[in-house]
Order: structure tokens, then C-alpha cells, then sequence
């Protein structure tokens, strides 16, 4: 069996290696739930999908799937027979029949799925390839392809996403990139601890699995080497225009066209143009440093955790770190260690869910299984996948009937924070120490991006050498940072875990749409669009990841920008069919959709007045989130639906 052997690399991650004698050892790693899907493609028996075998997902912990230990040693025992059985003398599987796809679904998530999520699962599940690969087959659509330019903006996961969706559909485009290298985020955030909070096996490409993480939620360096091997595999670098910035694009509305400004690596302006233009620049990717009196005193070193300075060694050194979101959260226990004290300013604790297997290792078996198991990895993707579909959403609206506290939303959420609630506490090894007032947050559960947590963010916190102080900030001085109790801490190192400007989308890019018309002043602080791609005003402009496409609870961002980009083909499809070069959506129905996502988000855990976080503009209004489920977003983004745009031929030939 040594043909089981298999040298593979995805995106640079490890290499697995095994045989026949290991079998056994590899089914002890399994997500029994997905193997048992697995089988039932292999042997064609609906029959495997028992209910005693079915799993039980506890509440807060949906690794534990609830079924005895002698169950899953009977699951195990038939999966060595009949997959051992198959690997040595593999045959050709045929198709299930759908009522079965459709039990299997059931069984691994372990939920009647309802009716109404039967075609959105099936197109995330993809069990016959992927389904959203454009498809510009005939001739008319051929010959307007290779006739169109699209400039992308970004080459990050987006981006490159965009990128391989427009070479499949045969359209010429260029991306434009402010670094280096490709990889956008994942290539910008070098912090120590940096790792991904979505399980990996779902944050990747759904066409694009890599069965070998190294971890469930690997770090950055991980991530940076997948994004690179897909720039690689889909010889993406040849399009992309590197250390480029774009720093305007102005439509013409004779010739339907964007007319675009570079400026070039070497100073040098280029201009460009395109049919249209696609923003893929992620809401996270400008810095912020507070606004505190004296910051630029410090006499220290000082940055941003998105700007790591890895030339600066943190050892012996007195170390302030500002900021307890999901950066510090990350980098504060890698460098509490080293350091010879740290001083962590929190104004808001932050929530997070307890998730044991946070920093674990992919077993070995499950990476082997991912591999030879048929249809092993889009099974556990699955689970994966619907576990988190809604998520916690139900549990983060507010319920108009809640007369509860005000640090709850409604009794489910109100349950949540209890529990969690008392699982932060439990972490706190001297009872009588006040850290459990500071740590527990006073703000409703979903209120702010929660994190995840193993218990290495309250380890560091008890480390002799770390203090949580959450006394404002008044001033930084040159020797260190003041708070309004008086006391100045004194600080070798500022470290700013402070975030990003999240609700100024697409700047510092100038954007002139119909008329001249600058898009920052159209939306004066206040960015709003359909579905987060299109807004008036601006034909032939589409953004990735734009107004309201953030999602807090539930789903991947690489889900949303899946189905953006699908979207966003469609609608150029859309063009050509009716035979026109400008699509602008219209008013009427932007604005009606928008006041639809602003009366939701106010029913939701972070629309309520009493949470400030950065998925608010500076009015207030919440700028980022999207407050509906997954599905809602899916069934909106199949195609564009022609009624929303107006639809116009150009004047004159570019
Ligand atoms: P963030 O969530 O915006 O957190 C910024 C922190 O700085 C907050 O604790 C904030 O307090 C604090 N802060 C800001 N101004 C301050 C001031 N003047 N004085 C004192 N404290 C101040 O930023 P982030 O941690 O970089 O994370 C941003 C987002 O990036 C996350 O929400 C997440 O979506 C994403 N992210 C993801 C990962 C991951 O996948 N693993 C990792 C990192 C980041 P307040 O809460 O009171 O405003």
C-alpha cells in the first residue's frame, strides 16, 4: 500500500505520509460524523446513516459530537473494513441520488436542515465541483470577453479570487497592488499570535481545499503561503502590478469607461482604462493610532500592530500595549513571556467563546483522511460550514420583549453571557482578585467581533509580570502612558492595538463616477451601497467586501466574497446579453434596500446604542455589518436581477 504515500504541497504547508498499518491510527483522528458520509459514497448504503449513529453536537462545544465510545468504535470498525477495502482495490463511485445527499446532510450536521436551505447548501457543498465557476461558453460571450478590462484593486483574498474568476471567464484584467507581494492582510499583519479565527478547513477557497493545515485555525505565515501557492497555481502574478497604487479613477460617461491613475513603483504616473473597475482592498488596512494627547512624544519605540516592528526586541523591556481587541488578544500572551512587564490598557473587555481547540494541531489522521477519504473534506467542510451558517445570530437579536437586563439582548443571548460569563471567571485562579470586574464585559454578547479562546489571554493576564489596567487614558508622555487615576506607567515600548479606519471605505483612492461626481463626497462619512458592490452614481463599479458585508457571528468573509465575486461576472455577463456597456443601480432600490439594512441592524446585539465599536461611522450609523443570514445574502448574489440597474449604451467608441 505504499502507493497510499502521497508528496503533495498546498500553498508550502507539510506533507503527510502514511500506510496501511497506520489505518486504525488515522480513524482515531476522524470526524466520525463526515466518515460515515464518506462510506456511504463509497458503498452507495443510505442504510449507514443510522440514528444511533447520528451525531448530538453540545451547545458550546461542537467538537464534542455526543455520541458513546463504543458507538464510535462500531463506526470506526465498519470504516476500517469498508475503507481499508476500497483503497486497496479503488473502483469508479457513482453519483448519490439526492434524496440521500439530502439525509447525509442531515446526519453530519446533526439538525433537520429546513427545506428552505436545501439549495444553498447543496451549492456550498458542492459535492460534483465547484458550482459558482463562471461560465462564458458561448461564442457572443467569448468574443465580449476578451474585448473587456477589468481592474481589480487588491491582491488579497478577494482580489486573487477575482482574478481567477475573470481568467476562467475569459477577461482580460490587472491587478493593482500597493505591497510587494500578494496576500493583503495576511501579508500586512505579522504580529506574533497572528492566526485566522475561522476554522481553516472553511476559511479557504471552496474550490480550493488544502487538506493540510497544520492547525484548525492556522497562523499567518500559513495563511501568507496558501494565498502565494493559489497566486502560483493560478499564475495570477503575471496580472498583478506590484508596489502600485491606484490614485484615481474617474468614469467617462462618453465611452462607458473608467479612465484610471497609477502611480508606479518608481514614481512614475501610467494611466489605464477599463470597463470596469472592481475594489477588492478589504475593510481592515489602514491603520489607527488614537487620538491621545502627547502620543507623538513617547520617546520609545511605537507602533502599530498591523505595522510589527520585528527589528525591535521586546526582551527585558517594560512594554504598553493599548487596545484589547482581536489583536492584542493575539499578540499580548506571545510577548508577556519575553517581556520584563507589560501594561495592557483596556477601555472595553472584549467576549470571547470558548474553543479549547484553538492553537491545536490537525492530527495527522485527519489530514490523511482529508486526503484518501472520498468526499471526507467536503463532508467535515460542511459541518463546518453550517455550524456556522446562523451561528449565533438568533442569539444576538434583540428581542423587543426582553426586560431582562440591559447587558443582555434577549434570554438566548442572555444565557450565552452567562455561560461565558462564567467561563471567563473560571479562569481566574485567585478568586478574590478584582480581574474578573475588569475582564467581563458589561456591553451585550455579539456586540463586537467575538474572539476565541483558549485560555492563553487570561494566562497572560495573571502572569506576575502583565497588568490590566482600565483606567482611561489621559496623556502619553515621553517616559510612558498616564491614566486618570493619576498614575504615569512607564513604558520602554508603545505597542498600539487599536484597530483600523474601518468605515472609510475605498479611501485614500479618488473615485469620480457620472458628472464628476467624488464618491467620498458622496457619501460624506456615511458609505452605503447594494449589497455592498454597487451605488449610484457610479456605473460599472464594483466593490468585494464594501458597506454592510461585514458579518459578526456567523459565516466566513471568504463565503461573502465567493458569492460578491460570482456576482460581479454575472452582472458583466448581464451587459453583454442586453447589449449594453454601463450598469448603474438605482436609487429607488439602493435607498430601500439600505433603510431595510439600517432597520435591522438596530435589531441586532451591535446596532445598540449602547456598544461603540468600529463597525459604526462617526454618526453612528452602523456602516459594516451585514444584519441578515447567510442564505439571504447567497439567493441576492446569484445573478444581478436586471430591474435594479439602469442599463445604457455609450455614446462613442473608447
Ligand atoms: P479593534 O477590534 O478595533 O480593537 C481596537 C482596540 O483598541 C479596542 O480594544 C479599542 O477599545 C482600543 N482602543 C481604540 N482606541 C483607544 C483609545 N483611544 N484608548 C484606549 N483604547 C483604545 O482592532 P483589532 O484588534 O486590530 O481588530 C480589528 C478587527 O480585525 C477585528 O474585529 C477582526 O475582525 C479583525 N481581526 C481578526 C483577527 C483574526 O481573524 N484572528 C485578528 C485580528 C484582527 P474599544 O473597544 O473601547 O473601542
Amino acid at each position: 500500500m505504499s502507493r497510499w504515500r502521497l508528496k503533495r504541497e498546498c500553498g508550502g504547508v507539510e506533507i503527510v505520509r502514511m500506510n496501511d498499518k497506520n489505518l486504525e491510527a488515522a480513524l482515531e483522528d476522524a470526524h466520525v460524523p463526515a466518515l460515515v458520509c464518506s462510506l456511504v459514497h463509497i458503498t452507495g448504503d443510505a442504510s449507514l446513516l443510522k440514528p444511533e449513529w447520528r451525531p448530538t453536537y453540545q451547545l458550546m462545544d461542537r467538537t464534542n459530537i455526543g455520541l458513546s465510545e463504543e458507538t464510535v468504535g462500531d463506526i470506526r470498525a465498519t470504516a476500517k473494513k469498508i475503507l481499508g477495502d476500497y483503497l486497496n482495490a479503488p473502483y469508479p463511485l457513482a453519483p448519490l441520488p439526492p434524496p440521500t445527499v439530502r439525509q447525509m446532510m442531515d446526519f453530519v450536521t446533526g439538525v433537520d436542515i429546513p427545506e428552505q436551505y436545501t439549495a444553498f447548501v447543496a451549492d456550498e457543498l458542492a459535492i460534483s465541483g465547484s458550482t459558482k465557476d463562471p461560465h462564458w461558453e458561448t461564442p457572443k460571450l467569448k468574443k465580449a470577453a476578451a474585448g473587456m478590462k477589468v481592474i481589480v484593486v487588491g491582491a488579497g483574498m478577494s482580489g486573487l479570487l477575482t482574478g481567477i474568476r475573470l481568467r476562467q471567464a475569459g477577461i482580460p484584467f490587472e491587478i493593482i497592488e500597493k505591497n510587494a507581494d500578494v496576500g493583503g492582510t495576511w501579508l500586512e499583519n505579522q504580529y506574533p499570535g497572528c492566526r485566522v479565527d475561522n476554522a481553516n478547513h472553511m476559511y479557504s477557497y471552496s474550490f480550493e481545499p488544502n487538506h493540510f493545515w497544520p492547525q484548525h485555525f492556522s497562523p499567518q505565515p500559513v495563511l501568507l503561503k496558501y494565498f502565494q501557492g493559489i497566486a502560483d497555481r493560478y499564475d495570477l502574478r503575471r496580472s498583478i502590478r506590484f508596489e502600485t497604487t491606484l490614485e484615481e479613477a474617474a468614469f467617462d460617461e462618453r465611452t462607458g469607461k473608467w479612465n484610471i491613475r497609477l502611480r508606479k513603483k518608481d514614481g512614475g504616473e501610467e494611466r489605464v482604462e477599463a470597463t470596469a473597475l472592481v475594489t477588492a482592498v478589504g475593510q481592515l488596512n489602514r491603520p489607527r493610532f488614537p487620538d491621545i494627547k502627547g502620543r507623538e512624544s513617547f520617546a520609545g519605540p511605537n507602533f502599530h500592530s498591523a505595522q510589527w516592528r520585528h527589528d525591535v526586541d521586546l526582551t527585558g523591556k517594560r512594554v504598553a500595549v493599548i487596545g484589547t481587541g482581536a489583536s492584542a488578544f493575539q499578540f499580548t500572551p506571545e510577548i508577556a513571556p519575553k517581556a520584563a512587564h507589560v501594561t495592557v490598557f483596556q477601555r472595553t473587555p472584549p467576549w470571547a467563546f470558548p474553543t479549547a481547540h484553538y492553537h491545536d494541531d490537525v492530527p495527522e489522521g485527519m489530514k490523511w483522511l482529508m486526503e484518501h477519504a472520498p468526499f471526507y473534506d467536503k463532508w467535515y467542510r460542511f459541518y463546518l460550514f453550517w455550524g456556522s451558517t446562523e451561528g449565533f445570530l438568533p442569539a444576538v437579536r434583540v428581542d423587543p420583549t426582553w426586560n431582562g437586563p440591559e447587558h443582555s439582548v434577549g434570554p438566548a443571548n442572555d444565557m450565552f453571557r452567562t455561560m461565558i460569563a462564567g467561563a471567563i471567571k473560571a479562569q481566574i485562579l485567585d478568586t478574590s482578585s478584582p480581574l474578573a470586574d475588569k475582564v467581563i464585559p458589561n456591553y451585550p454578547l455579539g456586540g463586537k467581533r467575538a474572539l476565541l479562546d483558549n485560555g492563553s489571554w487570561l494566562k497572560a493576564l495573571q502572569r506576575d509580570n502583565v497588568e490590566l489596567t482600565d483606567s482611561a487614558i489621559t496623556e502619553i508622555t515621553p517616559k510612558g502612558v498616564m491614566t486618570a487615576d493619576g498614575k504615569l506607567h512607564e513604558a520602554d515600548v508603545l505597542i498600539y492595538g487599536t484597530g483600523f479606519y474601518a468605515s472609510r471605505f475605498l479611501m485614500p483612492m479618488k473615485i469620480k463616477g457620472r458628472g464628476g461626481k467624488d464618491l467620498h463626497e458622496t457619501w460624506d462619512g456615511d458609505p452605503r451601497a447594494y449589497y455592498g458592490m454597487t451605488t449610484p452614481g457610479f456605473p460599472n463599479l464594483f466593490m468585494i467586501y464594501g458597506p454592510n458585508t461585514n458579518i459578526v457571528v456567523n459565516g466566513s468573509i471568504i463565503f461573502f466574497s465567493e458569492c460578491s465575486v460570482r456576482y460581479i461576472v454575472e452582472s458583466l455577463k448581464m451587459m453583454v446579453e442586453k447589449g449594453v456597456d454601463m450598469m448603474e443601480v438605482r436609487q429607488d432600490v439602493h435607498d430601500e434596500f439600505n433603510v431595510r439594512v439600517d432597520a435591522e441592524n438596530l435589531k441586532m446585539a451591535w446596532g445598540t446604542p449602547n456598544v461603540n465599536s468600529w463597525y459604526k461611522n462617526e454618526k453612528g450609523r452602523v456602516t459594516q455589518n451585514w444584519p441578515f443570514s447567510l442564505i439571504e445574502y447567497w439567493q441576492a448574489t446569484i445573478a444581478p436581477n436586471p430591474d435594479d440597474f439602469i442599463l445604457s449604451k455609450a455614446k462613442v467608441e473608447a
